[in-house]
């Protein structure tokens, strides 16, 4: 149904809220959910809340997905009020559950609804512009890891399978290569090299965690900058929303994907990969946020291996543009042809720039983390 068709008084209805209603409107820029913003008169209090209908074609399993999103933001709340410092509702999302306790609703279409507090006075930027959004932004990201490092319960569930199987995208990839329903294969003969060149990166991650080295955490899956709110005075993160991928992980996934959608000095669809290169200021911006909030949990060998992880990630999503575009573009939307060559060029591109750079960026993390000095030996 046309946003004109929601009946946010009716809907309004189902969830643990009091006052009346006002009525609601679309609201953000997000591409997965519809999102809207929902004014109340609370007791005279104008009150806002976040009413979104979760896209459910792409996330198969809903009741999944927000059992994950209630056990998370219980306990970052939880996590946040312990560890202090200022408005709790403000640096953990709050869900709002219906009146029968269950995390979302479902309206007579069959569809999911969802309702949380409205964080006031932030908002969310696109684009990094600067190295302090890049730091706010992974500072937000890193202190988020940290709510959740002691989750109590079960392990989280894996509502997409293998999202960061890099080994299993690189078989995606070969497989569609000799399948070649479409014959692109033959056209792009140079970025298929590509891959099979930097095959060795597909298991680098895996293998980190397999010999225990990397420890599975929680993790947002989705680190782009405009899922982090930034104040409006202060312009320092607040939290981070959008949690629908949060699932465990490594937390290197996040941070190569924060390496991968920051650093990039163009789109990530720009086809002139004349203007494609790594923003060494922008990475140590993120190095400087991600380790200030999370420096003192990660291993030494998740400490490691920042730079590389920007590396396997960027490289992870090119060899998914790469197959789509052999499959004829049938899982990312595209605008044109040839659009997800383009985005599949462009990552590569990053990964060369980030290999070509790569000691130079190992290097950032030993400046900005210094080891906490052992304890002075008791006189
Ligand atoms: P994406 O395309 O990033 O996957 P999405 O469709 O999943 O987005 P969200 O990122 O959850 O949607 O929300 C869309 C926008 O709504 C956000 O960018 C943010 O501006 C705004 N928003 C979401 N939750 C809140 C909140 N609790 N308070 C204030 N604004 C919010
Ligand atoms: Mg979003
Ligand atoms: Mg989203």
């Amino acid at each position: 149904p046309s946003p004109a068709t929601v009946d946010f008084t009716r809907l309004a209805r189902g969830f643990a809220l009091y006052g009346q209603c006002l009525g609601g409107q679309p609201y953000g820029n997000g591409h997965i959910n519809d999102t809207y913003v929902v004014n109340f008169d609370q007791a005279g209090a104008p009150v806002r809340y976040i009413f979104q209908r979760i896209n459910n074609r792409v996330f198969k399993n809903v009741p999944a997905l927000m059992d994950n999103i209630r056990r998370v933001t219980a306990h970052a709340a939880s996590q946040a009020a312990k560890l202090g410092g200022g408005d709790v509702s403000r640096r953990a999302l709050t869900l709002i559950p219906a009146h029968d306790g269950r995390p979302c609703l479902t309206d007579e279409h069959g569809g999911f609804w969802r309702c949380y507090l409205f964080i006031e006075k932030a908002r969310t930027y696109d684009i990094v512009e600067t190295p302090a959004h890049a730091r706010e932004a992974a500072r937000a990201f890193g202190n988020f890891q940290r709510l959740l490092t002691g989750l109590p319960g079960a392990r989280l569930h894996e509502t997409i399978p293998d999202f960061h199987n890099t080994r299993r995208r690189y078989e995606n990839l070969m497989r569609a290569v000799n399948a070649d329903p479409l014959n692109r294969a033959a056209a792009v003969r140079a970025e298929i090299d590509f891959a099979r060149q930097n095959e060795p990166l597909v298991d680098v991650l895996a293998k980190l965690h397999a010999s225990g080295e990397i420890p599975e955490r929680v993790t947002h899956n989705d680190t782009k900058f405009n899922n982090v709110m930034l104040d409006d005075d202060t312009h320092t993160g607040v939290c981070v929303i959008d949690l629908d991928t949060v699932m465990p992980g490594l937390a290197l996934h996040d941070f190569g994907d924060m390496v991968r959608s920051a650093t990039n000095s163009a789109a990530e669809d720009e086809p002139d990969l004349s203007k494609v290169s790594m923003r060494m200021p922008v990475y140590e911006g993120l190095v400087e946020g991600y380790l200030a909030a999370a420096g003192d949990f990660l291993t030494g060998a998740e400490r490691a291996h920042l730079a590389l992880s920007g590396r396997v990630i960027t490289f992870e999503i090119g060899l998914r543009f790469l197959t789509d575009h052999i499959e004829g573009d049938v899982y990312f939307k595209t605008k044109r042809p040839g659009h997800n060559l383009d985005r599949a060029r462009n990552q590569f591109a990053l990964v060369r720039d980030i290999d070509a750079r790569q000691s130079e960026m190992e290097s950032v993390a030993g400046r900005l983390f210094k080891e906490p000095a052992p304890p002075a030996p008791a006189p």
